[in-house]
């Protein structure tokens, strides 16, 4: 979520979101906020890749994170992040002295799941969170009289539809129908039942939690949004919902503003690498390095003779004497 004052909120970051996130080409250094609904794979997966390349591509300050408590400690988000830290301690050790390693860090916000309660409040910015499922929880951001909505995985529940009252636009899951889960993924009934109406929302029940919410707009997300699973999704929801409706896909994006609702679709250059630092790196120091040992070191083919060429030059581009490194 971008606000019009730029400021920056990541809500779940499944994986691929960072490539997805990189193609927009948006400085690390302004995606430091993330919002975890609950810790599936697929509403938090990429955080490590934000951690690790966000920190590489110039967020220079701790990724900060919030998210639930689990039903006991090793389920809660503190310690799945923690262990996602001591996952990159390798990565982390190696870049010691070599490059600006103050990205990698982050900033801990765990708080009750059964609680409904204010979990960010700074520069006018409110995000309140409230109950979904057991250990997964929904969020609402308020800033200059806008307010947005996010699900993140959950049935249909009494928290959303009181804290979504007067969403300008509300987010919300909507799984595809069951029929449809048979067939594409030939889930027995039992299983398709399950999940497509207990554990997920199913359309008909997503179309009935807009309709007592009644938002300025409503976005169903979270189903495959497939040419053979889309128009019965539509046709669920619409049996039980009238008003306005994106069905979303990646790279959607909403204008939300006093005047409309705009949906709209992302243009980006799908081969786009990292993003553009917002802060040049600052400089390392040689002592930091970790270095290898005398086994490795002694494999290490002599390229003195192409390599200080390269030092020379730049000694002579940029005025300064850069010395060939023994180490
Ligand atoms: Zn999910």
């Amino acid at each position: 979520m971008e606000l019009g004052n730029g400021d920056k909120f990541i809500f779940d970051i499944g994986d691929g979101s960072v490539e997805r996130m990189f193609a927009l080409q948006i400085p690390t250094a302004f995606l430091d906020k993330v919002f975890i609904g609950h810790l599936h794979g697929d509403h938090f997966g990429d955080i490590g890749s934000l951690y690790v390349a966000g920190g590489i591509a110039g967020r220079f300050t701790p990724l900060r994170i919030w998210g639930p408590s689990g039903a006991k400690p090793e389920l809660g988000t503190r310690a799945a992040i923690e262990a996602m830290e001591k996952m990159f301690a390798w990565d982390v050790a190696g870049r010691l002295g070599q490059t600006d390693v103050r990205g990698f860090a982050t900033e801990i916000h765990k708080f009750d799941y059964k609680k409904e309660q204010i979990v960010f409040n700074e520069n006018g910015v409110v995000i309140r969170s409230f109950p979904a499922i057991d250990g997964s929880v929904s969020y609402s951001l308020e800033w200059n009289g806008l307010k947005v909505v996010f699900g993140s995985d959950t049935f249909p529940n009494k928290w959303f539809i009181q804290n979504a009252q007067n969403a300008d636009l509300a987010i919300h899951e909507c799984f595809i129908a069951v029929p449809d889960m048979m067939a594409k993924f030939r889930s027995t009934p039992e299983a398709a039942l399950q999940v497509g109406t207990k554990i997920h929302t199913a359309p008909e029940a997503f179309g009935k939690v807009m309709s007592m919410v009644k938002p300025r707009h409503a976005v169903a997300y979270h189903f495959w949004k497939d040419v053979d699973t889309t128009p019965r999704v539509l046709e669920s929801v619409r049996s039980t919902y009238d008003g306005p409706l994106s069905l979303a896909e990646d790279d959607m994006v909403w204008n939300v503003s006093k005047e409309g609702i705009r949906e709209r679709m992302t243009f980006f250059d799908e081969h786009s690498v990292n993003p553009p630092l917002a802060y040049a790196a600052e400089p390392v120091s040689a002592e930091d390095r970790v270095g290898y040992s005398p086994e490795i070191e002694a494999g290490r083919l002599d390229m003195r003779d192409v390599l200080e060429p390269i030092y020379k030059k730049a000694s002579k581009a940029l005025g300064r004497e850069f010395e060939y490194p023994t180490k």
